[in-house]
């Protein structure tokens, strides 16, 4: 697709059309709100593949696939253009594209043009014909049959559809293993006849001739082979593409709630898409398409050797029946071994993060105690997984064995008695060899059978997990809020736990209102503003967002909407500059400069050459734990979003710093709502209204006025008990 105008496109096109968007983007929104299957500017910006903040003709047929479309993209001829085939969004010269909707008499069309604002427009078919590239994605709405099926997850199932969509190569696998297979009887054959026919009569002519005839059955044999380990890979690598962005982005966009055990725990089980991909995409899988053969071969060998079948009639079924005896062991073992791998990971994760505070805490003797304990569970196990293997190859190896000596044995009986012939004898050899190969990897199929069954199963948890952008959801469009935020008898308790960590909070923030949340440690104010960011849904009551429950909203419109600083900052590795944009749409410089001059970011970052191109590490290593905090500060405040939600912005931050940090935010957010949680009163001054929470409840609500009155209450309070 490299030479295809895909590739010019996903360029950064700063588009000056509407709202920011390229003109693709422009143009799939009008085409998805025509076709009533409306999108988000979210939904757009969820489905971006590219770090550049720009949508591919890729990412845009993946987000009309979300939203209910069908969506193909291919070249065609303007002229070719009829009612069926439209809408279409035509991609022009220059990074321009165009909605065709109608074809208009005298050779005029009817288009949506980004570059000209809202409405559609007529223009000659010569001008579009002279700017077209020949590229068109075609739109069509999904029929909404399809579309319930599509909410119960019709893109398919994450693993087997993808199976599925090779199954051409697979096809080409099974039919290179038949031919394969067939070629292979050859030289058996061959010997079989040199033996009886050609040596007794010492016909030269027939041996040159057989010879001959057997060089290019295996000559094919090779390179069918080689042909057949190409499908597999190439099968291998469409399914790692699909595959490995959809885990992924079940990853990004799964539930808080649902996100279970250690940071290494996941990662281990997303690592296990490997384990998986190796089992469906190596030759193992090809040694399962030699199992059918088996009969064939026994079939042969009943016909050129008679009863001599009878061996290897015995000795196949023996190593299946060991290979199936250890499977429910080795299934066992698969299971344990998964666990003892996550648990492993959980500990190194969390040792590499934590290694100065475990120096500082003097916590190495723990970590080495629980790293040992993992390490000798894990060897422990893979021990008795790999004896058991090892007895099932070695069972397998004797069986084999056994069972050329036993047909040698018989052999001279029936060639004895005249039953059969010397070449017959020898070819029988040959093919029992050949019948039981594929059988001596069984044991290790069977092992790495189990291995992926395990994976398969933890990563189709994680696939199911409750997804915050469930397929083939309606949200309400709201590209731009004003910043009423409700509480409505809100309760919630966190997942697994018993105790509400909030109990009815009922209050309503005006647009524009400051307001800041205050209460005690563990009171749950951080749980506040979770709630407000949607990460975790109340379990009893609504938040809404200007009147609308913000599970209506797609989240990613909400966040971008409400910029927020959590508690926890967390910078990523990258300059300064990309983790203050790093979730902006489309920043502009300015942009960015604005945001960091308001946060404080400029002052330490004029004094390094480097500027905002420097280099963090992961975590914003390199950085004091304040300045850290102006860069997530700033991160909330560009793109400008009418709702700033601050958890402890400034708890970092020296007195003077974090004057002037408020001097400026003061300025910065007369016009916009603005929700601060603290226990800092210097950023009381931001605002104009504090709600207390007390263990989960509201327990004041008013005008700051109300503190003053609250301390000079306690203080009595105080002064009665001390005397
Ligand atoms: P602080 O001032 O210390 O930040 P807070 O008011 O922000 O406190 P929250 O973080 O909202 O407190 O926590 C409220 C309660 O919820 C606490 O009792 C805490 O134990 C619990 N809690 C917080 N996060 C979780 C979580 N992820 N899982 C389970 N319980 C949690
Ligand atoms: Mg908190």
């Amino acid at each position: 697709m490299s030479d295809s105008p895909v590739a010019r496109l996903g360029g950064s096109v700063q588009g000056e059309a509407a709202n920011d968007l390229t003109p693709l983007e422009a143009c799939l929104l009008h085409a998805a709100e025509t076709l009533e299957r409306p999108m988000t500017v979210a939904a757009l910006h969820a489905a971006q593949s590219g770090a550049q903040g720009s949508l591919t003709v890729r990412d845009a047929i993946v987000a009309a696939e979300r939203a209910g479309l069908q969506a193909g993209f291919g070249k065609r001829r303007l002229r070719d253009f009829d009612d069926t085939l439209t809408p279409a969004i035509l991609i022009l010269e220059n990074n321009r594209a165009v909605v065709l909707y109608h074809r208009l008499p005298g050779e005029r069309l009817a288009v949506f043009d980004p570059a000209l604002g809202e409405g559609m427009g007529e223009v000659d078919a010569a001008t579009i014909e002279a700017a077209y590239t020949g590229y068109a994605l075609l739109l069509r709405a999904e029929h909404r049959a399809d579309l319930a099926a599509l909410a119960s997850g019709r893109r398919g199932h994450w693993f087997w559809s993808t199976l599925a969509q090779n199954r051409w190569a697979y096809t080409q696998v099974v039919l290179a293993a038949m031919l394969a297979n067939f070629l292979g009887l050859s030289t058996s054959l061959f010997i079989m006849v040199v033996y009886d026919r050609v040596l007794p009569n010492e016909a030269m002519e027939s041996l040159i001739a057989l010879t001959a005839g057997v060089g290019v059955a295996l000559l094919f044999d090779f390179l069918i082979k080689t042909l057949r380990a190409g499908f597999i890979d190439r099968a291998g690598q469409r399914a790692d593409m699909a595959m490995g962005r959809r885990i992924f982005d079940q990853l990004l966009d799964m539930q808080m709630r649902a996100r279970k055990g250690s940071t290494g725990a996941l990662a281990s089980t997303l690592r296990e898409f490997e384990t998986l991909r190796e089992f469906f995409t190596s030759a193992t899988l090809v040694a399962v398409v030699d199992l059918p053969f088996i009969i064939l071969f026994i079939g042969v060998i009943s016909l050129i050797g008679g009863p001599l079948a009878l061996v290897p009639a015995i000795a196949v079924p023996v190593v299946l029946a060991v290979g199936i005896a250890v499977q429910p062991i080795l299934s066992r073992l698969a299971e344990k071994n998964f666990a003892d791998g996550q648990s492993k990971q959980g500990v190194l994760v969390e040792t590499v993060a934590g290694l100065e505070t475990i120096k500082a805490a003097g916590a190495q003797r723990r970590m080495r105690a629980r790293w040992e304990d993992a390490i000798a569970r894990q060897s422990d196990h893979g021990l008795r997984s790999r004896a058991v293997t090892q007895f099932a190859i070695n069972a397998t190896a004797f069986t084999q064995q056994a069972a050329q000596v036993m047909i040698v044995f018989y052999g001279v009986f029936l060639i004895t008695d005249g039953k059969a012939s010397m070449g017959a004898l020898i070819a029988s050899v040959i093919l029992t060899g050949r019948t039981l190969a594929p059988l001596a990897q069984l044991a290790q199929t069977l092992t790495r059978f189990n291995q992926a069954r395990t994976s398969y199963r933890s990563l189709d948890r994680l696939m199911k997990a409750d997804s915050e952008r469930p397929e083939g959801r309606n949200w309400i469009s709201r590209p731009r809020l004003e910043g009423e935020i409700t509480f409505d008898d809100v309760s919630f308790a966190y997942p697994d736990q018993t105790v509400d960590a909030l109990r009815n909070i009922s209050f309503t923030i005006k647009p524009g209102e400051k307001v800041a949340i205050l209460g005690r440690i563990g009171s749950g104010k951080s749980t506040v503003a979770r709630l407000m960011l949607g990460l975790y849904e109340p379990r009893q009551g609504s938040v809404r967002v200007d009147g609308i429950d913000i599970r209506q909203i797609d989240p990613g419109d909400l966040r971008r909407n409400v910029g927020s600083v959590l508690q926890d900052v967390w910078l990523f590795s990258g300059t300064v500059r990309e983790n203050i944009a790093i979730g902006a749409m489309r920043p502009r410089d300015h942009e960015i400069l604005d945001a960091a001059r308001i946060a404080g970011v400029e002052d330490f970052v004029k004094r390094n050459p480097a500027g905002y191109d420097l280099m963090l590490a992961e975590r914003g290593e390199g950085l004091s734990g304040g300045q850290k905090q102006a860069i997530s500060l700033a991160r909330a405040l560009v793109g400008r979003p009418p709702i700033l939600l601050m958890d402890e912005p400034t708890s970092a931050m020296d007195v003077q710093n974090e004057g002037e940090v408020i001097a400026r935010l003061k300025t910065e957010c007369a016009d916009r709502t603005v929700v601060i949680v603290t226990h800092r009163t210097s950023l009381l001054e931001l605002v104009d209204r504090v709600i207390v929470i007390d263990q989960g409840r509201v327990a004041a609500d008013g005008p700051k006025s109300i503190l003053n009155r609250r301390s000079a209450g306690a203080a009595r309070a105080g002064g009665q008990d001390g005397a």
